[in-house]
């Protein structure tokens, strides 16, 4: 348990711990997530609507915390409080734990504030003992329903509580069938069962050295430790790590009255959501089971029926649930996703919470709420997760070529989008084979949990079994992962790791494409094509051709009215400026003025300039560079059409632009073997001297930056040229550019100034020349932590500040930027970090020194204009920390800029998704 919570946990004088919900009244409701979780507080809010919910009261995520803390122990205090909560339970129901003539059934279920499907665990049936069982049979009237029950919780309990591995309980179920020929589980009479509860009771003895418990509470309290166990189980810490949940929150524990769904054909159960997650299409989605319990729906283990056909089998209960989730989603104006029982025809209803829904759907389901009415503009842009509409910037397969492929099999679309890969059957093999630079896509017979770092780096997602809300499906969606589930053609044979389909078999390694929105799966790698949003925004597509265009920027055109933040992009050439531009990009935040010197053709020129050992052909080579940079800046502002343009000056050391020192050594012997006069080598043995003159030890640290344009400065006299005379000819042609000229790199008051001279000097000239004035101005980045820590001296010589978190980070930390891959996972395994701070600022350390620096730089200059451009600049948790502090602007990368503004716009507002 994170150390936060530790700390923050004081015990409270008669706090309450246990909530209650019954008979349309509840203690919590719906803003009561963070003590309830999700499925406490919805459970709550149902029951105060007078929904038909069974029965319960919800261990509030505080007794996580306060297990965590006492050593895994929970204080007699709450467990007095969970007891007087059994009893007026037991009261409610009208039905009494253990009992023999009526006994209460309880399901044990996790919840936190945050869902996180199927990480964590869940008991049902809790209650059943040796005596209960009969009372139970006598009942209901149906002994195999009660054996039935009887030995599904054994197993349930044995393997969560007891952590009795699943196989020891399926290979006695496997036997039974055998002994008396049954084909599936429900050809098991109650006598078979009746056998099987001994069998497993035997399971427990030997496996757990001890008796299946036959105290009921003995059963509550000990599943009730082990949901609090699984919280920090390694699949849920996965979870949590990707989806940046923390873990000081917890879980709460929802015991609850069971309601059943497998007494017969008049029973079922199912989950849905009011519309389609995946399109985001107005239809009621979802599926059901006739006869079954709640956990065989999610588990993928049965493919269950559209819900559209529980209209046919059970009309009122359909309409019931219908009118119910309608009432739900406009209640909370938000898509509901589901979960109900229906015991005998009649409907209970066990969840609701916002609905999970892919990027696509998200921007759909947002912007026709608003056409309904149901929600504000304000309230869409909150409603959208601003990591997820990347999703619909990725490709989709060239129609042309894809239906020239046969179709070999087809499953359910559960998560639109193209995947083409090679075939892996196990997460370890994808997470593998992806770190060696593959693409996989990961098949598996369904997928459970544990397989979550697979998916995560797989291209696309492909199950045998399971329904659309099943596992795989509901992480895939998520993740915004093409997934197709349910392909029961798919014979999958994991130990001879390969999959039959016909009479074609497929192994490991082989090539096969799928598409996430139709389902189609295709036995070869297919080349796919940019979204549709892309394809409007390079003009390939008109923007009224494309609906799910039309509403991404509504969406976005929404969001720049609320946010306070600017947006712009890191950009370095013309046709990358003019893709934020379209992306809604209002500047260039910093364009890298090194990644021109990787040219066509330049690069020798470059290498002239470095290999130069005197002044003059140092100028030489530069004057080669100096058109050369003018044309890609007058580019990059033309592009920008008069928004703001950053531009820095050279920033890494030189010998990157020279050709590696083992490679030049290895030419160079090469050479030399074969004895002949090779004029070239004169050249190659010269550079090789140069590369061993600049070779540093440590060149993030060494000569680069400012420190270049001090030693050499010659080069800020080309760039400033270069950017003063392109910035001339447009203010001739009509379009006023005022470039903002960015020195890196800088610790020092007095490195600044010594530049400024150069630029200030350089510019004057150049306008003469030019015989005109423009404006420009001079500032700098502020990535060294002595640079923001003398800020207030630094903002003297600078007009603009620029944070470049990137270096600020790897300076703060004293973590290689290049090299902290070999340690992060570790840290982050351990809990030293919960984040890749890389990726998303280091609020307390690196922010503290961000925050410092702009009050600082803003101590002298009261309207320094300051932003970001380091990789955070485009991460929606970064962004709101950089709106807290009062920066200007951010500047992503030109994809991330759509992410920028939602995010930007829902910093301003304030909230969070999820929160
Ligand atoms: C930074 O350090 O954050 C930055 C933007 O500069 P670069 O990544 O080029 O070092
Ligand atoms: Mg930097």
């Amino acid at each position: 348990m994170a150390r936060r919570a530790m700390k923050t946990h004081k015990p409270k004088k008669a706090a309450k711990y246990v909530y209650f919900f019954a008979n349309g009244k509840a203690d919590g409701n719906r803003n009561m997530k963070d003590l309830l979780g999700g499925k406490g507080s919805g459970l709550a809010e149902m029951t105060n609507a007078g929904l038909p919910v069974p029965p319960g009261f919800t261990i509030s995520t505080e007794v996580c915390t306060i297990y965590y803390k006492e050593k895994t122990k929970i204080p007699p205090g709450i467990d007095r409080e969970i007891d007087e909560h059994v009893k007026k339970l037991e009261k409610a129901a009208g039905a009494a734990l253990g009992s023999t003539d009526n006994p209460l059934l309880v399901s044990v279920r996790s919840g936190a504030k945050f869902s996180m499907p199927g990480m964590m665990d869940t008991i049902l049936n809790l209650g059943l003992n040796d005596k209960a069982v009969e009372g139970l049979k006598s009942r209901t009237e149906n002994g195999r329903f009660a054996y039935d029950s009887y030995r599904r919780f054994i197993q349930m309990f044995g393997n969560v509580v007891l952590e009795i591995p699943k196989d020891a309980f399926e290979h006695e179920l496997d036997a039974i069938k055998k002994s008396r020929g049954a084909k599936v589980d429900t050809d098991l009479d109650e006598f078979a069962l009746r056998e099987l509860v001994e069998r497993y009771k035997g399971v427990v003895k030997r496996k757990a050295g001890r008796d299946f418990p036959q105290n009921p509470i003995d059963q509550l309290k000990m599943a009730r430790d082990a949901v609090f166990r699984s919280w920090m189980n390694p699949r849920a810490q996965e979870y949590r790590r990707i989806y940046d949940i923390p873990d000081y929150i917890g879980t709460a524990v929802n015991v609850q009255m069971m309601v059943f769904g497998n007494t017969g054909n008049r029973s079922g159960t199912g989950v849905g959501f009011t519309r389609n997650p995946a399109t985001g299409r107005k239809e009621f989605f979802g599926e059901f089971l006739i006869n079954a319990q709640g956990e065989d729906v999610v588990a993928g283990i049965r493919t269950p029926q559209p819900i559209a056909e529980l209209q046919q089998v059970m009309p009122k209960a359909y309409k019931q649930l219908r009118d119910i989730t309608t009432r739900l989603e406009r209640h909370y104006k938000d898509v509901q996703d589901f979960e109900f029982t229906i015991q005998d025809e009649r409907l209970f209803m066990l969840q609701t919470r916002s609905g999970k829904r892919t990027g696509h759907a998200a921007v759909v389901i947002a912007t026709d709420l608003v056409s309904e009415k149901l929600i504000t503009p304000k309230e869409a842009v909150l409603l959208i997760d601003p990591g997820s509409l990347g999703q619909l910037l990725t490709p989709g397969f060239d129609a042309e070529e894809w239906t020239k492929i046969p179709v070999a099999t087809k499953g359910l679309p559960a998560s639109p989008g193209a995947a083409s890969g090679q075939v892996v059957f196990t997460a370890e093999h994808a997470v593998e084979w992806s770190q060696q630079g593959k693409q996989v896509i990961l098949v598996r017979r369904e997928t459970v949990p544990d397989d979550i770092h697979g998916m995560f780096v797989a291209q696309g997602i492909l199950t045998a079994t399971g329904g659309m809300t099943s596992h795989a499906a509901v992480v895939g969606r998520q993740m915004g992962k093409p997934s197709i589930v349910g392909a029961g053609a798919l014979e999958i044979d994991e130990g001879k790791r390969q999959f039959r389909l016909g009479s074609q078999v497929v192994k490991e390694g082989d090539y096969i494409s799928f598409d996430g929105l139709t389902g189609e799966v295709k036995l070869a790698r297919a080349k796919s094509k940019p979204s549709e949003i892309l394809q409007v925004l390079d003009g390939t597509l008109e923007a009224w051709e494309s609906d799910i265009y039309k509403r991404f920027d509504k969406v976005l055109t929404w969001a720049d009215k609320f946010r306070r933040l600017g947006i712009r992009a890191n950009a370095d050439l013309p046709d990358q400026a003019a893709i934020a531009y379209a992306f809604g990009a209002r500047g260039i935040g910093l364009c890298r003025t090194e990644h021109m010197f990787f040219g066509e053709g330049r690069i020798p020129i470059v290498q002239r300039m470095i290999l130069a050992d005197n002044e003059a052909d140092r100028r030489k080579a530069l004057d080669e560079l100096l058109p050369l940079q003018r044309e890609d800046f007058y580019g990059v502002f033309k592009a920008m059409k008069g928004s703001p343009v950053t531009i820095r000056t050279i920033d890494p050391p030189l010998h990157e632009f020279l050709p590696k020192r083992e490679e030049l050594m290895v030419e160079i012997a090469r050479l030399e073997m074969d004895g002949k006069d090779h004029p070239e080598l004169v050249e190659k043995r010269r550079l090789l001297q140069r590369v061993e003159q600049l070779h540093e030890f440590n060149p993030m640290l060494g000569h680069r930056g400012v420190r270049l344009g001090i030693t050499y400065p010659e080069i800020t006299e080309m760039q400033t040229r270069a950017i003063i005379e392109a910035a001339c000819q447009l203010n001739r042609e009509g379009l006023k550019v005022v470039p903002e000229i960015m020195i890196p790199l800088v610790g020092s008051v007095k490195e600044l100034k010594d530049q400024r001279v150069v630029v200030d000097r350089v510019a004057a000239d150049t306008m003469k020349a030019h015989g005109m004035t423009i404006k420009y101005l001079v500032g700098t980045m502020i990535e060294l932590p002595r640079g923001a820590m003398t800020a207030d001296q630094i903002a003297q010589e600078a007009e603009f500040f620029s944070f470049g978190t990137n270096d600020l980070t790897q300076l703060t930390f004293g973590f290689s930027r290049d090299d902290v891959g070999k340690f992060l996972k570790v840290y982050q395994d351990r809990k030293i970090l919960e984040k890749d701070p890389f990726v998303s600022i280091d609020v307390e350390g690196v922010g503290a020194i961000v925050r410092i620096g702009v009050e600082r730089g803003r101590s002298t200059r009261k309207d320094l204009k300051i932003g970001v451009c380091g990789e955070h600049g485009g991460d929606p948790a970064s962004i709101h920390f950089f709106n807290s502090v009062g920066m200007d602007y951010v500047s992503a990368s030109p994809y991330r800029v759509a992410v920028a503004r939602l995010a930007a716009a829902q910093a301003a507002l304030q909230t969070r998704v999820g929160d």
